[in-house]
């Protein structure tokens, strides 16, 4: 097994595409009640709804999607996301992906690049950071994560490990958390104790992928 470098970002059919898609769907079909009651905490309770409609629209088109090059499939999901999420969330992981699709259709793409202009589009989308009690508090440290596993050399099954344990620990880090971006900021100081709605998405949906690349590094 190699060490996480930068490998090259595969230009044709991947064939963990279809199954990265298939667990994220499966991981918002069965968390969307979870999501909504999240949002009904400290949002208007339609994260769950909204996700449910994007991820729903990803899953008509599976098989189209699971036919293109990653960088392509990355950058129509997040199109379609920002067409069928509605509310804040679907602009957002519709940046993402998108500017994920774009960093990994260059020649030289890697992970590390597509992290980094993935996230670096949801800030400027959201004008917002890490610390805000957002989707960011995952996001972030996750893009770090993998920048340290890359640094650091570490095996892909341990680089993936700690993204995950990132993308956990960032979500619990929203709790106390006081929201100054998005419904939640509404609420000034009664948003703190609960969970962000978006933060716990990208935890599932982070934690879904590790999982099926981690099947594929046994
Ligand atoms: P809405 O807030 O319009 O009802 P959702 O409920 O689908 O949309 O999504 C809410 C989530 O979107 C929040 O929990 C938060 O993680 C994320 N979010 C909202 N505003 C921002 C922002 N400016 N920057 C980053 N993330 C944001
Ligand atoms: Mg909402």
């Amino acid at each position: 097994m190699n060490a996480t470098q930068e490998a090259p970002v595969l230009q044709t059919p991947d064939p963990l595409l279809g199954r990265l898609l298939d667990a994220a769907i499966e991981a918002i079909g069965t968390n969307a009640e979870r999501l909504g009651d999240l949002d009904r905490a400290i949002g208007d309770g339609d994260h769950g709804l909204n996700m449910l409609r994007g991820f729903a629209a990803l899953a008509a088109q599976r098989d189209a999607l699971a036919a293109l090059p990653l960088a392509a499939a990355l950058e129509s999901a997040g199109n379609l996301l920002v067409m069928n999420v509605g509310g804040a969330s679907g602009p957002l992981y519709g940046s993402l992906l998108i500017a994920m699709g774009k960093a990994g259709a260059r020649e030289d793409a890697s992970v590390t690049a597509m992290l980094d202009e993935g996230v670096a589009a949801v800030k400027r989308r959201g004008r917002s950071d890490r610390g805000e009690k957002t989707m960011l508090d995952v996001l972030v440290p996750v893009q770090l994560a993998w920048e340290q596993s890359c640094r650091e050399g570490l095996l892909p099954r341990a680089a993936l490990e700690r993204v995950r344990r990132a993308a956990k620990e960032g979500l619990e880090s929203t709790r106390p958390l006081l929201a100054t971006k998005g419904r939640a900021s509404f609420l000034r100081e009664r948003s703190i104790g609960h969970l962000d709605p978006g933060a716990c998405s990208s935890f599932l949906l982070i934690d879904a992928a590790c999982g099926v690349f981690l099947e594929d590094k046994p």
